[in-house]
């Protein structure tokens, strides 16, 4: 079987043996005779995939009973709207943290439903290398919330501890770094995350949501795009996109088997080292934009000395399987993304891969 080393942004390489797992289910389902696909979302079969995906989040991070798990549609950008929708209450406004795309526009949704606030911006002339220190942050002490982008996925900047933001609620799109390791989930008034990068395929997002922030919430909203309707019907509400909630729950528990987060968090950790000391121990060749303390361990960033030798390195390394590396089209480079279903060994390679493209071009 020929498969490549993939370091796609999202939808992202999986886990290979939650995939065989679905090939090997696909037609009959624990001899059902069925399809997970063609089961009812009501059923006790669907039902058990549901729920066992759903405790996974809660045993892998640790979330207490206090905080509702959600899966939901519409991905992270329809929680761009639903966040603000749900808390952005009248007369109140809420405090964004931009520091790149992905925050600007979770700002740009908030701004069309009421009033905001830029609590702190790193941009540079359209370009973001770092996050920002807690002394940098604006924070508005009534605010409904204020919204951070855990790790940013064009611009490879991730945070490393999260902000204090006393008694408001701490809302953060972590849809490139959610289950890269462990963290206090009590920190957060909500967390979601568009599930194709660390959790599974595309088609469903994660909110994990503190019950007493859901009990508050606006109610003058359609009943689809209220959290209460998804909390109060355990995410079947309407029908759930099944096929992704199942691969999902295989991820899962391969994360489980792996050793849980703890053991992600370490194997995270080196393949970040080994892609940045590749780039510095060739600083005449790569170069990394982003400042060293906020360097990312999901979206590895970096730069060639022209556009014509990155055009170059995406091309060579595709033809030695290393596919997926070239930069976003707003940000240009190369960019290695490296989520927890991408191993040691392909980072490694990577790695080496790099180190003779500068010897050969440098
Ligand atoms: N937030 C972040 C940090 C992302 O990386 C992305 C997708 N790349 C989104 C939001 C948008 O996600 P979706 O396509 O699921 O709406």
């Amino acid at each position: 079987m020929a498969r490549v080393f993939n370091f796609n942004a999202g939808p992202a390489a999986m886990p290979l043996p939650s995939l065989e797992q679905a090939r090997d289910e696909l037609i009959d389902f624990q001899g059902t005779g069925m399809s997970i696909v063609e089961h009812s979302h009501r059923g006790k079969e669907y039902e058990a995939v549901h729920n066992e995906a759903i405790s996974l989040v809660r045993e892998l991070l640790g979330v207490p009973d206090s905080y509702d798990i959600l899966w939901l549609q519409g991905g992270a950008s329809l929680q761009f709207a639903m966040v603000p929708m749900n808390f952005l209450l009248p007369g109140k406004s809420a405090d964004y943290v931009v520091t790149g795309g992905w925050s600007e526009k979770a700002l740009s949704e908030a701004k069309i439903l009421g009033q905001t606030r830029v609590a702190c911006t790193t941009v540079v002339e359209g370009r973001y290398t770092r996050i920002p220190t807690q002394a940098e942050l604006n924070l508005d002490p009534n605010a409904a919330y204020v919204h951070i982008t855990s790790n940013n996925t064009l611009f490879g900047t991730q945070w490393q501890t999260f902000p204090d933001t006393g008694s408001v609620p701490l809302v953060a799109d972590m849809s490139s770094d959610l289950l890269w390791r462990k963290f206090d989930v009590t920190r957060f008034g909500l967390i979601y995350a568009g599930a194709q990068k660390n959790i599974g395929p595309s088609g469903v997002a994660v909110v994990i949501v503190r019950k007493d922030l859901v009990a508050a919430e606006r109610k003058d909203i359609p009943k689809i795009l209220r959290y209460k309707t998804h909390a109060d019907n355990n995410s079947l509400y309407n029908t759930p996109p099944t096929f992704s909630v199942y691969l999902a729950r295989n991820v899962l528990r391969w994360l489980r088997d792996q050793g849980g987060l703890a053991a992600m968090e370490k194997t995270n950790r080196q393949k970040g080292h080994v892609i940045y000391q590749a780039i510095d121990a060739r600083s005449n060749f790569y170069s990394c934009p982003v400042e060293a303390a906020s360097r990312s361990f999901m979206n590895v960033v970096f730069r060639l000395p022209t556009e014509a030798l990155e055009e170059k390195f995406v091309k060579e390394a595709k033809a030695a399987k290393l596919v997926g590396l070239k930069g976003h089209r707003s940000v240009g480079g190369i960019r290695a993304s490296i989520y927890n279903a991408v191993s040691l060994e392909a980072v490694t390679a990577l790695a080496t891969f790099m180190d003779a493209f500068a010897k050969a071009n440098g």
